[in-house]
């Protein structure tokens, strides 16, 4: 199992959130195109993440509030497990799930983007 599994915290995170982050929606797509397991977790309901999703033309393996991400670790086999956010709380959340934390600031970012994403 070499999948990689990468949840991404939205606002503050995605440039697209609110207030925006560094991570551009193009890694995501990226991700995808990579096979890896990617989805949101955040605080905004599960309807508003399916929202964006669909606007964004990307279909997500998961859609979960930021305390249920140990659910998808449960849910999901995958080699490694990232959680890429913004916050204190995005990176207690995720060391508690079992999670490698990404920070989502400038650079942080280009360390685990070349890392991961390979661009
Ligand atoms: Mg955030």
């Amino acid at each position: 199992m070499r999948v990689s599994l990468v949840s991404f915290d939205i606002d503050g995170t995605l440039e697209i959130g609110d207030p925006p982050g560094v991570v551009p929606v193009a890694l995501v797509r990226v991700a995808k195109e990579l096979g890896y397991l990617i989805g949101s977790c955040s605080d905004r309901p599960i309807s508003y993440q399916e929202d964006m999703w669909a606007q964004l033309s990307i279909a997500p393996d998961f859609t979960v509030l930021k305390h249920r991400l140990e659910d998808v670790r449960a849910r999901f086999a995958a080699a490694a497990y990232y959680h890429i956010g913004d916050t204190e709380t995005d990176e207690r959340y995720a060391v508690a799930a079992g999670f490698r934390f990404l920070k989502a600031d400038p650079e942080a970012h280009r360390a685990w983007r070349m890392e991961l994403f390979g661009c």
